[in-house]
């Protein structure tokens, strides 16, 4: 069976864990702090901030900036539903906007009219866009409109490490960003996470709300504040510090291979029988998701496509769909379209053309009713 994805963990990043292990340094430690300093290196920015998870740097995002309750949070429709729980756990209401197809990230102009006919209850405080797939979302109009009406913006950078726009990293484009490294991204920590940001103030912050609240002061420990324990292992750094100098080329290896799939499969998208993702500049290719014709039954192709030999999945959620947020601003569009038709296809470094080319055949036969 050929895998959606497959994490690449090298001998030499085994080693390292292992070392870390002999160590008995296990929680905090040099290989936690080294890699912050890489991260940051890597990304262009002041402070980078492991933490345990995706989930947990949002929610540490969110609450460094003193989002709660009677506060609200715009998120796009078309994500992992971590996004908008975030907003949620916070005391604070997530509101869907919708998203735009060929790069599935936030609807900018919806954006700015939800925000001008605001009359909900809650106070705006934050946009959170999501980079989604690694495909980063139009920073610059995001951050024209936040600016003009006062709103921080987080990016939820979980699927972007190593995309990049207008020459600057994802994570790096706004107040804070957000990553992941869990196994279904492209750099993997097992459970694991970071925040990006160039505010110093900001950081320290959130170095405080992923450890107790907590900061060491010249009359010893002193606690300012509830918060949870998010920490990484130092375990967990050493493999991610592993695996860091090689991300560029892992990148650039899936950007070739989403533009042999994007060449394979344009004979289907001409047939209008499904739509292809836009190949933006900078993108980091996390997942490879193409859209099904509506008249398509997505959940028989997946099965299809199993039965020859090639894992697909959904992409991702509809934040509108879920219904667990409240009632809609705008009804969205897209973002349900994006959940019920998209199926993302294989798609890891290690994968050769060969592969592609098997996965593009299975997906012809498949949609066009050809027998193998
Ligand atoms: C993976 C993901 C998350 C959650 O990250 P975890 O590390 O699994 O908590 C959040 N947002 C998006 C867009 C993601 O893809």
């Amino acid at each position: 069976m050929l895998k959606l994805s497959q994490p690449n963990i090298s001998e030499a990043a085994i080693a390292a864990v292992a070392d870390v292990l002999r160590s008995g340094q296990l929680v905090h430690g040099q290989e936690c702090e080294a890699f912050e300093r890489e991260l940051a290196t890597y990304l262009g920015c002041s402070d980078v901030i492991l933490v345990s998870s995706g989930t947990a740097a949002l929610h540490v995002a969110l609450q460094a900036l003193d989002i709660g309750l009677g506060d609200a949070v715009i998120v796009p429709d078309f994500t992992f539903p971590a996004t908008a729980n975030v907003v949620a756990l916070t005391g604070a209401r997530p509101v869907i906007v919708d998203v735009v197809p060929g790069t599935y990230t936030l609807d900018t102009v919806q954006l700015e009219q939800v925000i001008q006919s605001w009359d909900g209850v809650e106070r705006l405080r934050a946009v959170l866009p999501v980079h989604e797939f690694g495909c980063i979302a139009d920073m610059r109009e995001i951050n024209r409109i936040a600016k003009s009406y006062g709103l921080a913006v987080v990016e939820d950078a979980a699927c972007a490490l190593g995309a990049r726009q207008d020459q600057r990293k994802a994570g790096t484009l706004s107040d804070v960003g957000c990553f992941s490294f869990h196994p279904r991204k492209t750099l993997t920590t097992g459970e694991g996470g970071a925040l990006a940001t160039n505010d110093a103030a900001l950081a320290a912050r959130m170095r405080r709300l992923r450890n107790h609240g907590m900061e060491r002061t010249i009359s010893g420990m002193q606690f300012f504040e509830p918060a949870t324990n998010y920490r990484m292992t130092n375990f967990q750094a050493a493999l991610g510090r592993a695996q860091l100098p090689l991300l560029d080329e892992w990148i650039c290896q899936r950007t070739i291979l989403a533009s042999i799939y994007k060449e394979l499969l344009s004979p289907l998208e001409k047939a209008g029988v499904l739509a292809l993702p836009r190949l933006v500049t900078g993108h980091s290719w996390q997942t490879f998701m193409v859209v099904l014709d509506a008249s398509i039954n997505r959940d028989e192709v997946i099965g299809e496509l199993r039965a020859r030999g090639v894992e697909t999945n959904l992409g991702a959620q509809s934040l509108s769909c879920i219904g667990i947020y409240g009632e809609p601003q705008v009804r969205s569009v897209f973002g349900p379209a994006l959940y019920k038709y998209g199926l993302a296809l294989p798609l890891f470094e290690r994968m050769t053309m060969d592969d592609v080319s098997l996965v593009a055949e299975a997906v012809s036969q498949v949609l066009l009713g050809e027998s193998a």
